[in-house]
């Protein structure tokens, strides 16, 4: 049981759920609300980093569950304790794997990294397939080589002197002066600038113009929901600065009738009650298109809720393609909701016989009344939350009855 549950709310999971569902539901939202894709979400996206940043830790998680927010700023987990929202999502999703990368770099500042989604079918990540992705990027003016203009043309500016910087003094009283620091609207912070008649055509004097460029983006059989792909330094081009990476994070589709566990590819198969007792002949067709005859010999029966496995009809392994999971099949019998009276003495004659209980004297005969587990879980969970509130600011104040 734990105090709160807004942390979990902000990710949309439960208390309790796995690692793995905190980190799909982080990066999910991360990527929905990324200041870049939705520049008015700045509040939510720092919400979903802090809400992930304790629930990830196991220690923070620890504290929250027991002792909800107020715990934390107790533990000196304050405002102030918080990680900033762009190292998380960029520790998150900070290249890993993919191609070159690594290789000793002079020392130029890096550009940011670019995240991008990529929505993949199962029926996809169980053959392999190239997908192009065509994205928009800065790139470096190859007219004046990022100069802006020609190599003479630039000059210093000179309102600011080079600095990029203006400060401009400003009297607030009789002997008070403040000092304001503002960049320099002449060359835009820069500290120089490029007579007009000088710059570059192409760029105007950008330095960088935008392109499209098509990524190719092999997605290998088995790779796995939230796998990066990672192409070094194809971000955004800056003079003077390294470009960052673009990060291709696969996003997996969920499937009609497959559920994928690891490497294991999970089916769920209706029966009739008379397929379950007396055998079946089944047709499934595999995530490449090929179809398998599932059997069940007459003699067998399957119970409901029975658990079978069909041996490498599942996942492929990742780099490791010709070694598969296994197809898990499900076995949901569907009973009839009610059988003819007249047939059910020739009924009884091919199942197993009836126990007949001895009825004591004074035994009290009942009756057996439909429930609806779905209402009965609601009404345990009003139960729950009005003792809760009655916790909270005594039994005194009855909220509205219930019902
Ligand atoms: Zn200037
Ligand atoms: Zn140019």
């Amino acid at each position: 049981m734990v105090k709160e549950t807004t942390f979990y709310d902000i990710l949309g999971v439960k208390p309790g759920c796995s690692q793995d569902d905190l980190k799909k539901a982080y990066r999910k939202l991360a990527l929905k609300y990324h200041p870049d894709k939705n520049p008015n979400e700045g509040e939510r996206f720092k919400q979903i980093s802090q809400a992930y940043e304790v629930l990830s830790n196991p220690e923070k998680k620890r504290i929250y569950d027991q002792g909800g927010e107020q715990a934390l700023k107790e533990g000196g987990m304050n405002s102030g304790g918080f990680s900033s929202p762009m190292d998380i999502f960029e520790m998150f999703f900070g290249g890993g794997g993919g191609m070159g990368g690594g290789s000793c770099r002079n020392h130029k500042r890096k550009g940011a990294n670019v995240v991008h989604q990529l929505s993949v079918s199962l029926e996809e990540l169980y053959q392999g397939t190239v997908r192009k992705l065509a994205l928009q990027k800065n790139v470096i003016c190859d007219k004046c080589d990022g100069i802006g203009g020609k190599k003479d043309a630039v000059e210093q500016c000179g309102t600011c002197q080079g600095s990029g910087v203006q400060v401009s003094i400003q009297q607030l009283g009789p002997g008070m002066l403040q000092q304001f620091r503002t960049t320099c609207g002449d060359c835009k912070g820069q500290g120089e600038r490029i007579r007009p008649k000088d710059r570059c055509k192409q760029c105007n004097g950008k330095k960088t113009v935008r392109d499209r460029k098509i990524l190719e983006v092999y997605v290998d059989k088995g790779m796995v929901d939230g796998q990066k792909i990672t192409f070094s330094d194809e971000g955004d081009q800056e003079p003077d600065r390294d470009p960052g990476d673009i990060v291709i994070v696969l996003d997996e589709k969920p499937h009609e009738s497959y559920k994928r566990s690891g490497s294991d590819l999970i089916l769920r198969m209706n029966l009739t009650l008379t397929e379950a007792l007396c055998g079946f002949q089944k047709c499934v067709t595999t995530l490449d298109n090929r179809v398998l005859v599932i059997n069940s010999p007459p003699g067998d029966v399957i119970k409901h809720g029975d658990v079978k496995a069909v041996p490498d009809e599942g996942m492929p392994v990742w780099k490791d393609p010709f070694n598969k999971g296994r197809l898990i099949i499900q076995f949901i019998v569907d009973f009839p909701n009610s059988i003819d009276p007249a047939i059910i003495p020739d009924l009884e004659k091919c199942l197993p016989a009836r126990e007949q209980d001895i009825v004591p004297d004074g035994a009290e005969e009942v009756a057996l009344l439909e429930i609806d587990p779905e209402q009965e879980c609601r009404r345990k969970e009003r139960a729950r939350q009005q003792a809760y509130e009655e916790d909270e600011s005594g039994p005194s104040r009855v909220q509205c009855a219930t019902n």
